[in-house]
């Protein structure tokens, strides 16, 4: 037949998605510095002035990172990428890995070692809390042959943030190699790669960072290299090798590996010169100081936390879906009526939470009250009894801001 026929009968639209307040897990809000950034031309990957780009990009992201790791760049891919890149490289068939698991994040760690041919000695934890460094102490004590520690800073499942210096210090005190997730965390509370001694980190580009999806940060220690360098085995992904990645993204004679998402760097690039811009203490303080706000008016409206106080991430707010409300029915009212977009939960806790994100550049103060007004709104129609009365979590948000104010000028 001719190629005609396959050309559809009615003319298909352009596509234009509607405005959202994005305030779930990832993506968040662009800038729009970093919109204006991905529309530029494209130029080739081995153009000069795409490699000056790509050698800031490096830079900056070692600032975000807080690392002199050279080796230290953005894969091409979403944080999977990120999370398998550091799996296949440093997991050889037969090594022993201890995964701490508090979500599903860790769940697929788990799923990412025994792919890779290793063997998973799992440390579990409840969900909603950090993990216990005990825990590691006592699974390493018991597995001295262990060659590899896993954990997730950010368990962006439950919002829980466990303690990573701590836990890196565990694993390097029993000659472990530490791979850490830091897709969450990385531009919404510390990420310190040097000062905790980690050696496999990874992140994502749409998440704190807020650039687009398909970009993972990774930075790899001197010894993370050296383990890969002394492999008795060809990495099994050949995308993913890092020794061959690195002749692209690492080496002074750079050659072809794949076609570099030039756009979507450009995007990343812009986004990392903002939180350079902005500095990234205050970066962490804007996160906090926007969650205060979201948290007192979460309470107005009767939400419980399910993770501790002392553990609970500002960039990612999960709280428990009321008795006798219908999570689903408030999300899409959330969506249709309001724009907002909002978290549903994962696994175990699937329909049982809501997971508010404030992340990067969604954590504004317009954006905490939008979604209190929505939720508020939404939430009566929905037969919550214990709303108190239209505009209580707006009110409780402003205390909560004017409060913080006076801390900060006093
Ligand atoms: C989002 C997320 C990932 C996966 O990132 P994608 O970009 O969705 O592939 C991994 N780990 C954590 C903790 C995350 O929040």
């Amino acid at each position: 037949m001719n190629a005609i026929s396959t050309v559809p009968e009615r003319a298909i639209d352009a596509f234009h998605p509607p405005r959202r307040i994005l305030l779930g897990p990832g993506p968040s809000d662009l800038h729009p510095r970093v919109m204006a950034a991905l529309g530029q031309g494209v130029i080739g990957y081995l153009d000069p002035v795409f490699v000056g780009m790509m050698e800031e990009l490096k830079t900056l992201l070692r600032y975000a990172f807080q690392t002199a790791n050279p080796l230290t760049f953005p894969l091409s891919g979403p944080g999977s990428v990120g999370m398998e890149t550091c799996f296949v490289n440093l997991v050889e068939p037969g090594d022993k890995v201890v995964v701490c698991r508090n979500g599903v994040f860790g769940g697929r760690m788990i799923e990412n070692v025994e792919r890779s041919g290793g063997r998973a000695v799992i440390v579990e934890e409840e969900w909603g809390r950090p993990i216990d460094p005990q825990k590691l102490e006592d699974a390493l004590r018991a597995h001295p042959d262990a060659r590899i520690v896993a954990f997730v800073h950010a368990e962006t499942s439950t919002g829980a943030q466990s303690d990573a210096a701590t836990l890196c210090r565990i694993a390097r005190e029993h000659g472990c190699l530490t791979i850490v997730d830091a897709v969450t965390s990385l531009g919404g509370t510390p990420v310190k790669v040097d000062e905790w001694g980690a050696d496999a980190t990874y992140s994502a580009s749409q998440k704190c960072l807020s650039c687009t999806p398909g970009l993972a940060p990774v930075t790899f220690s001197t010894a993370a290299i050296d383990k890969v360098r002394a492999r008795k085995t060809k990495v099994q992904s050949w995308f993913m090798d890092l020794t061959l990645v690195l002749d692209y993204w690492g080496a002074t004679q750079r050659t072809y590996h794949h076609t570099a998402p030039g756009n979507s760097l450009y995007g990343l690039h812009e986004a990392l010169r903002l939180l350079a811009e902005e500095g990234l203490e205050n970066a962490w303080s804007r996160h906090r100081h926007h969650h205060h706000a979201l948290k007192a008016g979460l309470e107005a409206l009767g939400l419980e936390f399910i993770v501790p106080e002392a553990a609970r991430l500002p960039q990612m707010n999960a709280v428990r879906v009321p008795a006798g409300v219908d999570d689903l029915t408030v999300r899409r009212a959330l969506l249709q009526d309001h724009a907002v977009e909002i978290g549903a939960g994962l696994g175990p806790l699937a329909g049982k939470v809501w997971r508010v994100g404030l992340m990067g550049y969604s954590a504004r103060e317009e954006n905490v009250f939008a979604a209190l007004g929505a939720l508020e709104q939404v939430l009566s129609q929905a037969g919550h009894k214990t709303v108190p009365g239209a505009t209580a979590a707006a009110a409780a948000a402003h205390r909560a801001y004017a409060e913080q104010h006076l801390i900060t000028a006093g």
